[in-house]
């Protein structure tokens, strides 16, 4: 089992103060901390070998360079892809944006489906609205359960011959509800239609492989797993890929230039055109290096085991609170929403902010799996990740008694 107290001596973050309070941070599906191992990568690159990619003979640019493709194979051997199928992006909302304003835009035609899921991130629900709207497309959506599992009874009615796409997210945000990614991708394929997933809350909490799962397009951040912001990698199956064009147009993406047409550069980086976002690729690198050393199998071993914890803590207070998602703590990543008739979620986060204890309030960019299928306002989300440990899991609680003191419940 993973020792977090060990892990974490290398977050500083985890030593500040907030209110008078050692901090208990809760907010990991909205952003990770940071270990010490990426911010000193980050420093030295820019201390030691800032310098451009892909362009310099002299030595700082070759050592960046080294840097950043050693971190792209790095990154890609994490999720079982070939280097030359891994794009640098912005993170996942860049990555399936690409996805919709590349592929989707040429192989999207009228009359044809994508398949979402009520559960998405806006994310992976906007673009493809957009691109509906483009192409006289059609949604369709998998139904969410009373448990919070998706309703797959409607897949083989949801699922048909004009469905092109399919993009559902591997691990809800709102209720950490783990998705059937591979079973879903095999009866899409099946049918003819392509595979996408929201992997920003999976990649960092679990073992995910692309081979096995068999997906088309694969999209994750770095921030949400230990990495830097701003850096995010969308993996696309290699024969699709070789068929796609890139969207944006300038300097490194190219292989010959005349004054009036381009070729292409070779794959990945004709999809990553410009100056790179060099130090936090490199960083997210060290980050991959972090969790591999970990083991995946451990860290969702970890959650798993944490979440069974907080559970179990949480049923005390189920009189006042609504706890969300999925039972069985197999079936979900660590994260818990919960909500309470009697105070709003904001009132909540501001009280337990007062205490230290920073979770998240909202709807979580999913709307209309908060305020639609829930038929909540908002709600309240404590998220943990490799460095939460139990008694962060009693503080909460009794963070929770105070805040239903404090409103007199
Ligand atoms: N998809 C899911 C399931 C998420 O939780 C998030 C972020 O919260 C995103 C997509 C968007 O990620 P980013 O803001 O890093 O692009």
């Amino acid at each position: 089992m993973l020792n977090p107290k060990e892990i974490r001596k290398d977050f500083p973050i985890l030593n500040v103060n907030v209110h008078g309070k050692q901090l208990v941070y809760l907010d990991n599906a909205a952003t990770s901390q940071k270990p010490n191992q990426v911010i000193d990568t980050l420093t030295a690159y820019y201390r030691n070998y800032n310098s451009n990619v892909h362009r310099g003979v002299h030595t700082l640019s070759i050592k960046a360079t080294e840097q950043y493709e050693s971190a792209r194979e790095k990154i890609a051997k994490f999720i079982n892809a070939p280097s030359d199928s891994l794009i640098y992006t912005k993170g996942t909302t860049d990555g399936i944006n690409l996805v919709a304003h590349s592929w989707g835009l040429e192989n999207i035609e009228s009359g044809d489906e994508i398949l979402l899921t009520e559960m998405e991130h806006h994310s992976n629900l906007v673009p493809w609205q957009i691109l509906a709207e483009k192409n006289g497309a059609t949604l369709k959506f998998i139904p969410v359960t009373e448990s919070g599992a998706l309703d797959l009874s409607q897949l083989n009615i949801l699922l048909t011959s004009k469905t092109k796409l399919v993009a559902i997210t591997q691990m809800s945000n709102v209720l950490g509800t783990i998705n059937p990614v591979k079973e879903i991708c095999r009866q899409a394929h099946a049918l003819g239609a392509y595979m996408l997933i929201d992997a920003a809350q999976s990649v960092p909490h679990m073992p995910v492989d692309v081979e096995d799962i068999g997906c088309d397009f694969l999209a994750f951040s770095s921030h949400k797993m230990l990495g830097p912001t701003g850096i995010g990698c969308l993996y696309i199956k290699k024969a699709i890929l070789e068929t796609m064009n890139p969207v944006n147009h300038g300097g490194d993406m190219v292989k010959e230039v005349t004054l009036n047409q381009a070729t292409w550069n070779d794959l990945p980086i004709r999809f990553e055109a410009g100056t790179p976002n060099i130090a936090d690729a490199i960083a997210l690198g060290t980050a991959i290096d972090y969790l591999t050393e970990l083991g995946m199998d451990q860290v969702q071993a970890y959650e798993e085991h944490l979440t069974t914890y907080a559970l179990d803590v949480l049923k005390g207070l189920s009189e006042d609170f609504i706890f969300y998602g999925i039972p069985d703590p197999t079936k979900r990543g660590a994260i818990i929403s919960f909500y309470s008739p009697e105070i709003h979620p904001h009132d909540i986060g501001t009280v337990l902010d007062r205490q230290g204890i920073a979770i998240r309030a909202g709807h979580h960019c999913a709307m209309p799996l908060v305020n639609g299928r829930l038929g909540l306002p908002a709600t309240a989300r404590a998220s943990f990740y490799i460095y939460n440990t139990e008694e962060e899991v009693d503080m909460l609680v009794d963070s929770l008694k105070k805040t239903l003191q404090y409103f007199n419940r």
